[in-house]
């Protein structure tokens, strides 16, 4: 563990610790900023070459100027880009690609939404289709140019840790094969024969799912992007937004006087003062084992399948990479954190990183006993931005219609961030058509309560519930 620096860092520590002796509470109140080993994520690692672009040093204008470099935005940059290219387009990232979510995730490449519950048999087959198309999509635009990025497509599996749940489950499957949807419930002998999990009753098999690295995707699409035209300008901040008919991006150096804006900042549009009622940071922490060869594979119990998630709030979810890397996170209170002033952990309680991780290695073993000496290679956090209600929101917003967003993915963002680029560029053209209807397209936000009440809430409502059910 790396220690951290500053004076107020330890002014805040010290006072952390002196607090926490004596009145419980304000270990929240000042937690420890989460340093973890270099917090760097297995998929960055494998972009050892990635070198951040230069930041904007000189006033500019743009058509569209594009908030964020993670699928959200590169996605948007990519498919505009191609539909107008006669326009000026900016991408302003404020550290480099990838250093967001689309960095730091699980690496599950799958269908559906956040939350599927509600909706009616014709917008269930269509939100299928429409992920499953969003999937071909990146795997066409990987293969059109030849990207080096590690993926596979062998299927994924929903598994339920309780028996009457797993039976729903295998009805719904029924009823979602008549709509020509592929997916095949497995019991529990079918399931061993792909993935030997203890402590589950079944599981659904998604063929159409699969694994992905996704630094690898998003960075090596910057020089397509360049080839382009788009101009990327990473290690840049954008500090405030000035509305107007042409909108004004403030950044350390430079202004971006721009046409329209593209929000592609998920989990952090918070502190550009956008969504701050409707999308909420949550720390996600994961981690990844070091490559695992077949012998340990097969111990293990892994065998078909590129991940599983299960069926409970605080869901936890596993991935193995082409190159043999377990990648584990989720399953429990302390997986996914909400403390106080936006910190990660939180020393000497249940959210300290070291009770975080063990917690996390814990419920691997639950679910694959013999992981228990697997060696730990990668550790990490990424940021997760969650509404009430799971439902993602892609829209345009603003009082001349022209502050363009995609947020939050509540987790599980992979496929439809991808997707968003198509989505936000058919909205700009007017040729939205298809994208009606969809539960996330121009729907209003759930508001959120304002802070404290909100930190207040969110505990009240993770210690209450536990390992509950996922609605
Ligand atoms: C631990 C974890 C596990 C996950 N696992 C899965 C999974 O297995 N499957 C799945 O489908 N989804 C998963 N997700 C969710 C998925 O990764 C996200 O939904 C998706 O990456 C969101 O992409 P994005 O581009 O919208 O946001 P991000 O990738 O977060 O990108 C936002 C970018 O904006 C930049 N930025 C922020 N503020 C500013 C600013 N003011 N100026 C300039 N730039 C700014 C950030 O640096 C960042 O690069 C996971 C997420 C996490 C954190």
């Amino acid at each position: 563990m790396t220690q951290t620096t500053s004076l107020s860092d330890k002014l805040l520590l010290a006072a952390t610790r002196l607090t926490s002796k004596t009145w419980p509470i304000a270990r929240y109140i000042f937690p420890e900023k989460l340093e973890i080993d270099d917090n760097r994520a297995l998929w960055v690692s494998q972009t050892p070459d990635y070198r951040p672009g230069t930041p904007l040093r000189a006033n500019i204008s743009a058509d569209l100027a594009i908030i964020g470099g993670g699928f959200t935005g590169v996605s948007t940059a990519y498919h505009f880009s191609r539909r107008y290219p006669e326009k000026r387009v900016v991408l302003l990232e404020a550290k480099s690609l990838a250093n967001g979510a689309s960095g730091r995730n699980g690496g599950m490449l799958l269908n559906w939404l956040p939350s599927m519950y509600g909706y009616d048999l014709e917008m269930t087959r269509r939100i299928y289709q429409m992920t499953h198309a969003g999937i071909q999509m990146i795997a066409d635009i990987i293969q059109r140019h030849q990207l080096p990025v590690s993926y596979r497509m062998d299927g994924t599996l929903a598994v339920y840790t309780d028996s009457r749940r797993a039976e729903a489950a295998q009805q719904e499957t029924e009823l979602h094969r008549q709509l020509g949807i592929p997916t095949c419930f497995l019991d529990v002998g079918a399931l061993k024969q792909k993935l030997d999990l203890q402590g589950v009753y079944g599981a659904v098999f998604d063929p159409n799912s699969g694994q992905i690295n996704g630094a690898q995707l998003v960075r090596s699409l910057r020089p397509v992007l360049q080839e382009q035209g788009v101009e990327i300008y990473e290690q840049t901040p954008v500090l405030a937004i000035q509305e107007g008919a042409a909108l004004t991006l403030k950044t350390p150096d430079a202004e971006v006087k721009t046409k329209a804006v593209v929000l592609a900042t998920n989990g952090y549009t918070g502190k550009l003062g956008y969504f701050q009622d409707a999308v909420f940071p949550l720390h996600a922490h994961i981690f990844a084992t070091a490559p695992l060869n077949p012998a340990q594979l097969e111990r293990l119990g892994w065998r078909e399948t590129a991940g599983y998630s299960d069926d409970l709030d605080r869901i936890a979810y596993s991935s193995l990479t082409r190159e043999g890397h377990i990648v584990f996170g989720g399953g429990s209170n302390q997986a996914y954190t909400y403390l106080f002033r936006n910190r990660t952990s939180c020393p000497n309680t249940l959210y300290s990183t070291k009770t975080t991780f063990d917690r996390l290695a814990r419920t691997m073993q639950g679910y694959l006993p013999d992981s228990v000496n697997l060696p730990i290679a990668h550790r990490w956090t990424g940021t997760l931005g969650l509404t009430l209600d799971r439902k993602p929101l892609i829209g345009v917003r603003g009082e001349r219609r022209n502050i363009y967003y995609a947020v939050g993915y509540s987790g599980h963002g992979i496929t439809l961030a991808n997707v968003a680029g198509q989505i936000l560029t058919d909205l700009y053209s007017g040729d939205d058509e298809r994208w009606r209807g969809f539960p996330f397209y121009q729907a209003a936000p759930i508001p959120i309560p304002p802070e404290p009440f909100r930190w207040l809430g969110y505990h009240l409502f993770v210690r209450l519930t536990g390992r509950s059910p996922r609605l």
